[in-house]
């Protein structure tokens, strides 16, 4: 069923793919190939395990020119709204993190 590539979340091997192209240096995102920042400038460094590749368009492609390294926090916050600027997904990671307690302790600080 699952095809590579496209439009489509894929394979986890395609997923995989996808994670190490967001921490190269080639995708242009500040990437070394094995850690990338959060495209939302949060501050948190992403490896390949835990980048999430968080779509500018919701609901669109997962094709290169529509994902961008997102750490949870953000992508999670930008969930039902995709036009947040910066300081408001910092907004909704801090209003959530304070609710629940660090969402991911081995990311805090
Ligand atoms: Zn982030």
């Amino acid at each position: 069923m699952a095809r590579a590539g496209g439009d489509k979340r894929g394979s986890s091997g395609d997923r995989k793919r996808r994670r190490e192209w967001l921490v190269s240096a080639e995708s242009g995102f500040g990437g070394n190939g094995s850690e990338v920042p959060c495209y939302w400038e949060c501050g948190r460094m992403l490896n390949v395990w835990i980048v999430e590749a968080d779509r500018i368009v919701p609901g669109g492609s997962y094709r290169r020119d529509n994902i961008v390294p997102a750490c949870r926090p953000c992508n999670l916050a930008r969930s039902d709204n995709a036009f947040l600027t910066v300081d408001q997904i910092a907004e909704r990671v801090a209003a959530t993190t304070a609710k629940r307690g660090s969402l991911v302790p081995a990311l805090a600080g």
